[in-house]
């Protein structure tokens, strides 16, 4: 055929299967790219990760992916970092309503981790609690342990964090500007934490040792744990709860890089200096010389395990790098939603690569996470349990404004329905009944 031909020819029409995959997978390609690093050295052996690239929210539908990645530092054992890694992505899938679409699973998904986080501690305290009466009271079967858990949802552009104890996440974004996506919670650094345990019965304080000389950090007593929230720990009061700080924010179209760590990197770095010391190299390379740095710094003193997550733009292979903004642009990079396309300072931030918080809560009373406006009426009128997921009828459990399991003096539960043993979970956690703990050697 000449050239002449070919130019005379007309332009043959589209089949519309074609146009609608064209369309499919312009769509696709506007999605970021998720590439992953990890690295770690041990020194006890009780720090374990996630990384899962390849999730579906609907089961054989690829353009519902979605990828996780977690750190757990476990201590007291390992029973409870690998029962939470099993377990966990489970439970707060299980918290998602059926038949939703993306924009609502992403507005979901902020309570079911809280619904997931609790529902698993108390998976783990059942199972725990079963093997005590195995092996009669061996405190060594793993039973007393406990772990940090940041659990990260990435789908598209939004990050969702979802983390107890204090293995941190940060967000180091495109023109160098890094921010904390955690709360660390360490009695030693969290006032507000320390108060909510005390006023639900824990005692705080430092570990004495030589006639009265008190040292190390700030600890819960009984069990002596330095964390404020956890999942498992069954030897210490209920009030260290499960209940996660839960962080959603949406990156603009320059991406982001992730680094998720359990306290052997943070103890030696600081935010700024673990997000400096990888900048511009690949996230497999990064998450290795995060470690290295780390031990540099501080040598092993502890476990010290390392994610690096890149979120990276389409059109790229790595994470690209771009000009520094000048440093008086604004004080945080966090963007509110704009509440109308006329808000023009928000589209100039935008521009700038600024990042759109979506939601933050972190508060440890359950009533508060869970939200009062779901229906959690199931087709053959029971009441599905908010935690669990458990169907009973609404007399075996508790539902708006009735009082609580152990004390009717109490302010009511304002929380939707929950089963009797979540109920029970609920008080112990706000100190309103004596912890599973004490339970356990009555
Ligand atoms: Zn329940």
């Amino acid at each position: 055929m000449s050239q002449s031909e070919v130019s005379s020819m007309r332009p043959p029409l589209v089949p519309l299967a074609t146009l609608i995959g064209r369309e499919l997978r312009s769509e696709k390609v506007e999605k970021p790219s998720v590439r992953c690093g990890q690295a770690a050295l041990a020194k006890k052996g009780e720090d374990y990760f996630l990384i899962k690239p390849d999730c579906q929210r609907i089961p054989g539908n690829p353009s519902t992916s979605f990828s996780v990645f977690a750190i757990f530092d476990g201590h007291n054992g390992i029973s409870a970092a690998i029962f939470v890694k099993e377990n966990l992505l489970n439970h707060v899938m299980s918290a998602i309503p059926q038949g939703i679409g993306r924009e609502e699973w992403l507005q979901a998904l902020p309570r079911a981790l809280v619904a997931g986080f609790v529902k698993t501690d108390i998976e783990f305290q059942r199972k725990g609690k079963h093997q005590l009466q195995i092996f009669m009271l061996n405190m060594n079967t793993g039973e007393t342990s406990g772990t940090t858990v940041t659990f990260v949802v990435i789908d598209g552009w939004t990050v969702t964090v979802a983390s107890v104890g204090d293995s941190r996440c940060i967000l180091d974004t495109q023109g160098g500007v890094v921010s904390l996506l955690t709360v660390d919670h360490r009695l030693e650094e969290n006032v507000e934490e320390r108060e909510r345990v005390t006023a639900s019965g824990g005692e705080v304080g430092r570990l004495n040792v030589y006639g009265g000389t008190e040292v190390g950090p700030l600890r819960c007593w009984p069990g002596g744990l330095c964390l404020s929230r956890s999942i498992g720990d069954m030897d210490v009061g209920e009030f260290i709860v499960p209940i996660p700080h839960v962080k959603q924010v949406k990156l603009s179209n320059t991406g982001g890089r992730l680094i998720i760590a359990s306290d052997g990197i943070w103890d030696a770095l600081s935010s700024e200096m673990a997000a400096k010391s990888c900048r511009g190299l690949p996230a497999e390379l990064a998450a290795k010389l995060v470690v290295k740095e780390a031990l540099r710094t501080r040598g092993l003193k502890d476990d010290t395990t390392c994610l690096v997550v890149d979120i990276i733009p389409p059109e790229h292979s790595v994470l690209p790098p771009t000009p520094r903004r000048k440093q008086n642009m604004l004080s945080s990079i966090f963007g509110k939603k704009p509440q109308n396309s006329m808000n023009k300072p928000m589209s100039k931030l935008s521009a700038v690569g600024v990042v759109e918080e979506l939601f933050e809560e972190g508060s440890a009373v359950l009533a508060e996470r869970l939200g009062k406006d779901v229906n959690w009426k199931t087709n053959s009128g029971l009441s599905r349990c908010a935690v669990c997921q458990v169907d009973q009828t609404p007399s075996e459990g508790i539902s708006v404004n009735s009082g609580t399991f152990f004390s009717a003096t109490s302010n009511p539960w304002e929380g939707p329905f929950l089963c009797t043993n979540c109920r029970k979970k609920k008080d112990a956690m706000e100190g309103k009944r004596p912890s599973q703990s004490t339970a356990l050697t009555t």
